[in-house]
């Protein structure tokens, strides 16, 4: 066997007939021969080329040949010494063998002799090498198979899904810490145990057992939604993992906690159905009143006619009213980077509204007044928000108060909050809807019975600015007698 370079031997021996010699027989079996005369001469050379073999005479001057070797081995030890040696030291020759070189040529010997000595020398060179090269390959792939499995560990540990895989008789072998976390389990308990009765869940063991069932080369995934025991919603995809025969090695299923989807769900389908039936009953009446118009049911008294039409001009006041508040209600909704948030101070904004709705209460003889220091300390917040927060509460003070009424709004800093009450004299509201206010359209029974127009939605949109601002708000109030509305927000920089 031959490496694809001629192989580089060095002949140490004093003796010059045996180095011409060797090396006019190595050369003509294309090898590269060197040689030297002596060991120190030797080992010097040793040291500057690569050599695979030398070849060593025992009895040299200056350097001995055993020294050599043991250099060498301390040097290279890939390198193959084969020693040669006369008759009379034939005992050293077996020692040096035993202190590691690989054979020896006791002189004189034949070419032929030399040549399989050198290339059996040469062959077992050749071969560790190779098993020196598949050592460092099989620890290179070893190191990048450890690597890759931490790696793909690490990431099914870390995903937010849950993930089970069973083996083919359906036992769990593999459990990642959110699947036990979602199914509440202890996964020393789970890992090797059958799935039937493990998820107190019969629909989702019956899922991954069918999903073994019925594998085929196209492989199907099964769909399920399932409640815990603890009320929560877990959503399971399981499909089968096949080998390339298409034969089922087991399942694997990824669990997704879509609770919180599913509460958003239904309270989005609650609010679709409770603002079609809001904005249904007012378009509907408007529909109502121009019929009996058409059908000439109002008998052609234009006093009759008018009041129909001022009725049907109210409603449609009503849905206009609506419409703002639900666009209101959408760009309160609306959070994150569209959002700006700034420091602000609240004195500006409110000085602002209460200016804005002077005429307003002075229409109903109605005193608004603000009592706030010129400035105050400043909170993080969005502005055009606060500034739909501030006209609803006061706007609502001047709507629910009668004529001669007082509304004051304030503002102050308290224990590293900045307060603003809105307090007026107006028809207040019942213990009983106190608690409900903040809800989407809801309206109090005086109110109502006052005939008080609103849409109901006006606090619900406060409550969410309120809550956007990390905030607080709080209402207290007596029938007939007055409410006083409190917001509460962090301060976020004194001035
Ligand atoms: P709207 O005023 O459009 O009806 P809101 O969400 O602003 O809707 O208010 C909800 C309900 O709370 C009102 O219908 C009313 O019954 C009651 N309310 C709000 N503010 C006051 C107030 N200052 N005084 C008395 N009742 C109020």
């Amino acid at each position: 066997m031959t490496t694809a370079s001629p192989s580089r031997i060095l002949i140490v021996d004093d003796e010059e007939i045996i180095r011409i010699g060797c090396q006019r027989i190595l050369e003509d079996s294309n090898m590269v021969v060197d040689q030297a005369e002596n060991g120190r001469a030797g080992w010097e050379m040793i040291q500057k080329a690569p050599y695979d073999m030398v070849l060593l005479d025992l009895m040299m001057p200056e350097m001995g040949g055993l020294e050599v070797l043991d250099e060498v081995q301390k040097y290279d030890h890939r390198i193959i010494p084969i020693i040669i040696t006369g008759f009379a030291t034939i005992e050293t020759a077996v020692d040096a063998m035993r202190k590691g070189a690989y054979d020896y040529l006791p002189k004189p010997f034949s070419p032929d002799e030399l040549r399989t000595k050198v290339n059996r020398g040469l062959e077992k060179r050749w071969l560790m090498m190779q098993a020196e090269q598949l050592r460092e390959e099989r620890d290179r792939n070893l190191l990048e198979l450890t690597n890759e499995k931490s790696r793909t560990m690490t990431l099914i540990n870390c995903m937010r899904e849950g993930l089970i895989a069973t083996n083919r008789p359906g036992h769990i072998v593999l459990m990642n810490p959110a699947a036990q976390h979602m199914l509440r389990l202890n996964r020393e308990k789970a890992i090797g145990s059958g799935v039937s009765g493990l998820f107190g869940n019969a629909e989702l063991e019956k899922q991954i057992a069918a999903s073994l069932e019925t594998v085929t080369r196209t492989t199907t995934v099964t769909h399920m939604e399932f409640k815990t025991s603890d009320e929560r919603v877990l959503h399971s995809s399981t499909s089968p993992i096949v080998d390339d025969q298409g034969d089922a090695l087991g399942t694997v299923t990824i669990l997704i906690d879509v609770t919180e989807d599913k509460k958003v769900e239904q309270m989005k389908s609650d609010f679709v159905s409770l603002v079609s039936h809001e904005l249904k009953s007012p378009v509907a009446a408007i529909a109502g009143y121009l019929n009996l118009i058409i059908d000439g049911l109002t008998g052609g008294n234009p006093d009759k006619e008018r009041e129909i039409i001022v009725r049907s001009r109210d409603k449609a006041d009503g849905l206009l009213m609506l419409i703002n508040d639900l666009l209101d209600m959408s760009r309160a909704e609306r959070r994150g980077a569209s959002k700006v948030m700034t420091p602000l101070d609240v004195v500006p904004l409110l000085k602002e509204t209460v200016q804005f709705y002077q005429n307003e209460a002075k229409a109903k003889s109605i005193t608004l007044m603000l009592t706030a220091a010129e400035t105050l300390a400043d909170i993080l917040g969005n502005s055009d928000d606060l500034s739909r927060l501030f006209a609803n509460l006061i706007s609502n003070a001047i709507k629910y108060t009668l004529e001669n009424g007082k509304v004051e709004v304030s503002a102050c800093v308290r224990e590293s909050q900045v307060e603003i009450s809105v307090s007026d004299t107006g028809i207040g509201m019942s213990r009983e809807d106190l608690g409900k206010i903040f809800g989407e359209f809801f309206r109090a029974k005086n109110a109502l019975a006052r005939k008080i127009t609103g849409t109901g939605l006006g606090l619900a949109i406060c409550r969410r600015i309120v809550e956007d601002h990390h905030g607080h708000i709080t209402v207290q109030s007596e029938l007939d007698k007055g409410s006083t509305f409190h917001v509460t927000f962090p301060v976020h920089k004194n001035n």
